[in-house]
This record gives structure tokens, sequence and C-alpha cells, in this order.
């Protein structure tokens, strides 16, 4: 097994110690453990349904009740009925600005900060709703085991950023739980099939997820235990809930209904809604479909016709998803079906065919992800062999930039091995070196996170400030060893440096670092955006008095002036530390700027044309 890097806890965790495994899920979320080397997900009180819905309801009285309850509330209390938390993670109000209006609860608008559900006076995190979620599951499976847990892996989908992972991590630990891994969806699915084992010849796999709101096709490369995702799409409003909807319009233009009485009586709505699914589900073991009170009817084949169009729309994506992963599709050897509404025989189906192959659905669909999160809890805890456990970045990596910024390299929870570069420049001319400080932590300012080391490439050859290609690779080998790589492109300058000593932080100081992150992220996204814009302006002085120097010969007298008095207006900004007035002061000399730069721009192409004409 590699050395484990940093924090991992892997080694620590007790032989005897139960972790669990989530499935934190948009419609549905799962709990699940490995007993005796097979994974079972832990029903309802009841027996009936492992499935909790990611629902959390809000009562007058500010009770929180999650899963079936809150599901039956939603019709009656919409505005205090959050449903689809997941689709908010790690987002900000602009981000969701296509999105808002068709949740039936009410998000704060806060220009740049993280989204915040408003149920009465209350404000409401999607990282505090998943915490509920989370919460539920951990008691459900305490009393089932009657005993504690703390620790547990979830999924996330494969193409979900490092601010949504994290948030996911934070609202586990908000629910009590230390969360040990976060591992992909397909990948979990992957590994509850039992693909993935160590010394298996390798192996791609496509999985195909259609679940209750969203769509997601992922396709691995398995290869000596290591899971790559080759490409990942999806489509995140494309689910469920479009087939229920092909029946409720079906039943609407049937009967005397129209779309106005619906929107107009929201419980008439909701109850044909929920019929709608019903019908649906029925008809993926029957022929026909008739409500108890004989007033809608749809057989399977209706149903297949008014489908179609939606699995076709998945079928496209799976293309797209093949063609960027650079594969025929002979390529792929196995397809697996997950998510509750691949129970559809149509959708098995259509995948079937466009694949060439009879996809697998052995393992139930809707059970699938938590099963393989269970499977890797298991690994985590020592019990389950055979699999190659694979390491993690606990905190991102990354180097200092203009104004002390962090630019991070390697997002944390990234996989190791792993590797990944970006290319920077100079910001004088003739700059000769470049200093590279490496340094690892979450927060925006370097003099914040933690000094890894730092290393100078010297010997650039002059050139004006912006020409040098600088390009810094990061590498964490098999064994979490860090290599620091900087290399002038132009002139294959080179220089590296090996770090081996991050791996003396403490969890305590990992966890002081990520609590630290969460507690200034404000702060230090005020400073970030203030820096970000004087660094930016800094360069706009240089660029502009390199202009008037180079463009002499086109401008004239007051056009100079004024751009001399505009860029000593955005100097005095830059002093006045304002970040609003940095920008004004950039807006008026770039719009005043805009057309003498083309106008040089084209009379430069007119000298560079006619002298080429001389030349020949
Ligand atoms: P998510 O991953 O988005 O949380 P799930 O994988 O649990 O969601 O899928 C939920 C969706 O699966 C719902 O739209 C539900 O109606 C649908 N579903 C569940 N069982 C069936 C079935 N037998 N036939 C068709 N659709 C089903
Ligand atoms: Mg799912």
């Amino acid at each position: 097994m590699a050395k484990i890097p940093i924090n991992m806890k892997s080694g620590e965790v007790e032989k005897s110690e139960v972790i669990i495994g989530i499935d934190l899920g948009t419609t549905n979320s799962l709990v699940s453990i490995v007993e005796d080397g097979k994974a079972r997900v832990i029903k309802d009180d009841d027996g009936q349904t492992a499935l909790v819905p990611s629902i959390v309801h809000f009562n007058e009285e500010n009770k929180i009740i999650v899963g079936h309850l809150a599901k039956k509330l939603l019709s009656t209390h919409p505005e205090r009925t959050i449903y689809s938390a997941k689709r908010l993670m790690g987002k900000s109000y602009k981000d969701l600005a296509n999105y808002t209006s068709l949740l039936g609860y009410e998000i704060i608008d806060e220009e740049d900060k993280l989204v915040k559900v408003k149920v009465g006076q209350e404000f409401h995190t999607p990282v505090n709703l998943s915490a509920e979620i989370l919460k539920y599951l951990k008691a459900r499976i305490e009393k089932v085991l009657n005993k504690n847990i703390s620790k547990a892996v979830i999924t996330v989908p494969a193409y979900f950023n490092d601010a949504q992972r994290q948030a996911t991590r934070d609202a586990g630990k908000l629910a009590g739980l230390e969360v040990l891994r976060i591992i992909n969806e397909p990948t979990a699915a992957s590994l509850a099939y039992g693909f993935g084992k160590k010394e298996e010849p390798s192996k791609t796999i496509a999985v195909y997820d259609l679940g209750g709101g969203t769509f997601d096709i992922s396709i691995l490369k398995l290869d000596n235990g290591v899971f790559d995702v080759l490409s990942t799409n999806g489509d995140t409003f494309l689910g469920g809930d479009d087939f229920d909807r092909v029946i409720m319009d079906h039943w609407v233009n049937q009967s005397q209904l129209s779309t106005e009485d619906l929107n107009t009586n929201k419980s008439l709505a909701q109850s044909i809604r929920l019929q709608a699914e019903m019908a649906k589900v029925h008809l993926s073991d029957n022929d026909i479909f008739e409500s108890k009170d004989r007033s809608f009817q749809i057989s399977k084949e209706e149903f297949h016709q008014l489908s179609k169009p939606i699995v076709e729309k998945t079928i496209d994506i799976c293309k797209s998803a093949v063609k960027d992963a650079e594969l025929e599709l002979s390529d792929i050897d196995e397809v697996i079906l997950v998510g509750g509404s691949t129970r559809m025989p149509l959708v098995k189906k259509m995948v079937s065919n466009y694949f060439g192959k009879t996809a697998n659905d052995a393992l139930n669909p809707d059970e699938v992800v938590a099963q393989g999160a269970a499977i890797q809890a298991d690994i985590l805890a020592g019990n389950t062999t055979g699999y190659l456990l694979l390491d993690v970045t606990p905190l991102s990596l990354g180097i200092e930039t203009m104004g002390g910024l962090m630019d991070v390299i390697i997002p944390r929870n990234s996989k190791v091995p792993s590797s990944a570069g970006r290319s920077y420049t100079t910001s004088v001319d003739g700059q000769s070196k470049l200093k590279v400080s490496i340094f690892q932590g979450e927060r925006d300012l370097v003099e914040h996170n933690r000094k890894l080391g730092e290393f100078v490439l010297s010997n650039i050859p002059p050139m004006p400030a912006g020409i040098p290609k600088i390009e810094v690779h990061f590498i964490i080998d098999a064994d979490g060893i860090l290599k620091v790589r900087a290399m002038e492109k132009r002139s294959e300058t080179q220089t590296e440096i090996t770090i081996t000593s991050q791996y003396g932080i403490s969890e305590e100081e990992m966890g002081r670092m990520l609590v630290d992150s969460l507690k200034h992220a404000e702060q230090d996204m005020k400073t970030k955006a203030l820096l970000e814009a004087q660094n930016e302006a800094k360069s706009i002085i240089h660029s502009g008095h390199k202009f008037i120097k180079q463009n002499e010969a086109i401008l004239s007298q007051e056009e100079t002036n004024e751009l001399i008095t505009l860029i000593n207006d955005l100097e005095h900004a830059v002093k006045d530390k304002t970040k609003d007035n940095i920008q004004l002061a950039m807006k008026i000399l770039n719009d005043f700027s805009a057309p003498l730069a083309e106008r040089a721009m084209n009379y430069n192409i007119k000298q560079a044309l006619s002298g080429k004409k001389v030349g020949e």
C-alpha cells in the first residue's frame, strides 16, 4: 500500500470499527455497511424501504422533519419543505441564476456569497440542510446497530468541484461524522460490482446514472486498482421527474383539465404528479396502469412513445462522453446501470442498443452507490482486502502568485498519485528570476496557509513582461512525495525541488486550517478581490505606459495627456485600496483607450503588411 500522505486516518482505524457508506443523493439518500463481507443498505424502521427522500421540512416551531414524512409535506407546505439541496451545494446565488425560480422555496440573494435558503425568519445553508439528512441516516443506522457511529465515506457526482466536495465534507462534520473519504458515485457503483480489484486486467466501464432529476454518464478506466475518470458528462435537469411530467401532460391532454387548472390548483397538480410517478413505476413491471378511481389510464406502449425522446437525450450525452474519452464504443468493456430511473425497461433497452452490449443491472440500481461507499469504508477499516487503497491529498497544494495570493495547482481530495501544471509569466520587463513558493491549505492568501518550500528559477533570458512562458508542474508520486518543477518554455530553463516534509501535518492542525478557511472565507474573498483588482490595475498601468511610448506616432497630444491623467487616476485608486474605485478607474481608462488600441493595431498591421510587400 502506498505511504499515506499527510493526514490519512486509514492506518489508524481500528479493526473492529464500523465505518458507514452514504449515498447523499439529490432525490434519495441511503446508508449502508458491509456485514460478513457483503454490503447491505439499512432499511426504515418498518423494514420497508432503504431510500430516504432527500427532503427537509421545518415546521412552524422550527422542528426538523426529514425523509418520507417531509415528502408528504411538500405539496401542503412548499415554502417550508426543502428538496434538492444537493443542487445548491457549494454554489453562489449567481451560479443559480436560471434555476431559483424553479424551486418552491426562497433563496437569498447575496452576490458572491454561498446561497442560503430562507424558511420563515431562519436561514439555512445547503451544508446545514445536507447535514440534517446525514444526521437522519446516522441516527437510523445507530439505532439498527445499537452503537455510536462517527466515521463515514460519502459519495458525490464525478463532476463535483472542490467547493462542492468540501461542502459535502463539512455537512458530514456538522452531522457529527468524520468524513474519511469523499468518493465519486460512479467509482462507488463500480466497486459495488466488484470491479477495480488489484491485479485485475485493465478495464473500461461506462456508468450510466439516471436518477430523479439528474443524469450522469461517466467513463472510468480501472487499472491496477486505480480508478481514472476518463470523461464525465450529464444534464443536471434530466431524470425521473421528466418521465412523471410526460405522463401528467398526457392525462391533462386527455381530460377536460387545462394547464391553467393545474397552475391554480397546486394540490390537484401534486396529486396528479404523484399518480404519474406511481404509473411510471408500475409500468416498469406491468403493461397497463389505471388509477384507483379509474380516471387515469396509460399503457406501457403509450408511455414508451412519450418517454423515448427523453431517453434519446441521454444517449446523445453518452455519445459526447465516449467522444471526450477518445474511445470507440468497442473499447468499453462494461456498461452498468445506476439510479432509480434505469428500472424502466425502455432505458435498459436503449442503453444496451447504443453501447452494443447488455447493460448490467444485476444490482439494485438505487442502492449500488451506497453499497460501493460501504465497501470503500470497509477497505478503510482494513476489513475488505484485495483493493488498492487510494490516497487523496487532504489539503490543496499551490504556489504564491502576485500580491500573496494562493494559486491552487492540486486541489484537496485529489487522488494520489497525481500531477498538474499551470503556466505563469513575468510581471516586470527583463525579469531574470522567478521565486516559486509552495504552500498547502485552503485560504486565499498564502500567509494563512502552510509553507512547504521554495526555490528560484533563474537564468530566464531577458524578455518583456508577459512574454516568458513559465510552466510550474506539481507531481505527487504513489508514495505521496511532492515534486515541483518550473520551466521557462521558450528557453527551456528548468529547476526542480522535492518536498517530503509536507507530511508532518497533524490531524488537529489540518482540522484547524479547514475551520479557519471557513471562518475567514468572507474576509478572504474580499481581500482576494482587492488584490486581484490591484494586480490587474498594476499590469494595466504598466501596459498603459508602454502603449504611450510605442505609439507616439499615432496619438495626438490631447490623447496622450488624457491617457496619462487616467493612468495617474488608476495609480491613485490602487494606493487607495478600494476595489470599486480601482475597477471604476480601470473601466474609464479602458473605455478611453480601447478605440486608440484598435487604431494602433490597424496602423501596425498596415505597417507590417507594407513592410512585407517591400521585402518581397
Ligand atoms: P437520485 O440519485 O437522484 O437521488 P434515485 O437514483 O433514487 O435518485 O432515483 C429516483 C428516481 O427513480 C425517481 O424519479 C423515481 O421515480 C425513479 N424510480 C424509482 N423506481 C422506479 C421504477 N421502478 N421505474 C421507474 N422509475 C423509478
Ligand atoms: Mg444517485
